[in-house]
């Protein structure tokens, strides 16, 4: 199986990526921020406690966020491979995925990281907000909180698949086809 982790900070540009990503390699794409919306939308009981953290640009608890990546790859038993886009965002979601995925027999391949400094981020989450309607984009201190989380609790996820030599860094900066064909590079050479 081929199992990446694309990772960056909120506004690095993993949705896209991904989305091109699953196209090219035939992948689920497993992004954690979308399953919660999607569970805000439908107002399921999740949604409604997700909703709480992510109003504010927090980090929903790993104990609900883990159990809920846990039951989506249960929903996808034959699939190809995973992009896990947005998870994991803390040591503790690493350490549950590694267990999730050894207990079906396989492993992250590569932790690929979009790479793309404070202020760009700051300007494209803005312009994103007007497109997408979605609120966390349109406020500067939620934007900003959600950086802060990035850089407190999400950035040692970095060192964990590091330790493994399996973390990359990509430069985020520049146009979609060019990092596509960075990501695809790497993911080339690990498989
Ligand atoms: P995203 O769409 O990836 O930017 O995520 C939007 C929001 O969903 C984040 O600001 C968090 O509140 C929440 N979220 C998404 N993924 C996770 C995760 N792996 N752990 C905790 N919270 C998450």
């Amino acid at each position: 199986m081929l199992n990446i982790v694309l990772f960056g900070p909120p506004g690095a540009g993993k949705g896209t990526q991904s989305e091109k990503l699953i196209a090219k390699y035939n992948l689920v794409h497993l992004s954690t921020g979308d399953i919660f919306r999607a569970n805000i939308k439908g107002e399921t009981e999740l949604g409604k406690l997700a909703k709480t953290y992510m109003d504010g640009g927090n980090l929903v608890p790993d104990e609900v966020t883990i159990n809920m990546l846990a039951a989506e790859l249960d929903k996808a038993p034959n699939a190809k491979g995973f992009i896990f886009d947005g998870f994991p965002r803390t040591q503790a979601q690493a350490a549950a995925l590694d267990s999730l995925l050894a207990s079906k027999n396989t492993a992250i391949t590569s932790m690929l990281a979009l790479e793309v400094e404070e202020e760009e981020l700051k300007k494209r989450l803005l312009i994103r907000g007007k497109d997408s309607g979605r609120a966390d984009d349109q406020n500067p201190e939620i934007i900003q909180n959600r950086i802060n989380e990035y850089n407190n609790k999400t950035m040692p996820v970095k060192d964990f698949y590091a330790a493994q030599n399996k973390y990359k860094g990509i430069n985020g900066i520049g146009e979609i086809e060019g990092i596509f064909a960075l990501l695809c590079n790497e993911i080339e050479q690990a498989i």
